[in-house]
């Protein structure tokens, strides 16, 4: 089987500040990877060069068996890649249905947008009790859900959360992350998942790879992972 997504050897970096040092990840079709490490480590600067918001200096990166390294940010959810950023991103003054419709927008009128926002809701009861409010208004954990809906309504193949758990309770960390594993489970949603919280994302994900200064520095089923020392020591508090 063809990994969905294979990194090469990236640099990538803001200005003379190099930020990725060589880093190479390989993620299969269906599976939930995460990329673990401290603040600062360049977890967001890798989702964002992915995701074509940032550029390369080197490497490659082949999703789906296409090189996309030169490609820009808005050509790549019609490719079926889709970035949910930290923090959402939503339109606080649009409500959570029209947030849901720009993330189909591509597909609007059609009638695979009209089933797709109600999988999405069926997925998310919560979003569907919540329609008519403006997304300004959700809470953190309820936030998180529809930003990771409204990615989902552009029916991706892989999906990249930067950081879900930041700023939620542990009960809704749970909860978003059992989502996360539902959509990939259920719906065979290949799924790149950065995270500080080493331990919550060790257990949701198949495979991890750790980050630091800009290097992987240690990776491999997220379970083994989980279980060493050294780890649980630098990064679970164990
Ligand atoms: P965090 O959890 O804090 O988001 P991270 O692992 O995602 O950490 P990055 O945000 O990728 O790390 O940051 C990696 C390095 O790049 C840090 O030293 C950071 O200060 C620097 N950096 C991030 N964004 C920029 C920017 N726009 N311009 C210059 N330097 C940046």
């Amino acid at each position: 089987m063809s990994a969905a997504l294979r990194i090469e050897n990236l640099y990538a970096g803001y200005g003379q500040a190099g930020v990725l040092e060589g880093v190479s990840i390989s993620v299969e079709p269906g599976e939930i990877v995460s990329v673990v490490g401290a603040n600062g480590a360049g977890k967001t600067t890798l989702l964002n060069t992915i995701a074509g918001i940032n550029r390369p200096s080197s490497g490659r990166i082949v999703f789906d068996g296409v090189d996309i390294g030169h490609l820009r940010a808005h050509q790549l959810p019609a490719r079926g890649l889709a970035l949910v950023p930290e923090g959402g991103r939503l339109f606080p003054f649009m409500t959570v249905q029209e947030n849901l419709e720009m993330g189909g927008f591509s597909r609007r009128g059609s009638p695979e947008f009209r089933t797709a926002l109600h999988d999405v809701t069926t997925l998310f009861p919560i979003l569907r009790e919540r329609r008519e409010q403006y997304a300004g208004h959700l809470s953190g954990g309820e936030r998180q859900m529809c930003a990771i809906a409204r990615a989902v309504m552009s029916d991706p193949k892989l999906i990249m959360l930067d950081e879900p758990s930041v700023g939620l309770s542990p009960k809704m960390v749970g909860e978003v992350f059992l989502l996360v594993e539902r959509l990939a489970r259920t719906r065979g949603l290949t799924v790149v998942l950065v995270e500080q919280n080493v331990q919550e994302a060790l257990a949701v994900s198949d495979r991890a790879y750790v980050i630091d200064h800009g290097r992987i520095v240690r990776e491999g089923a997220s379970a083994d992972l989980a279980s060493d020392a050294a780890i649980q020591a630098a990064y679970m508090g164990l």
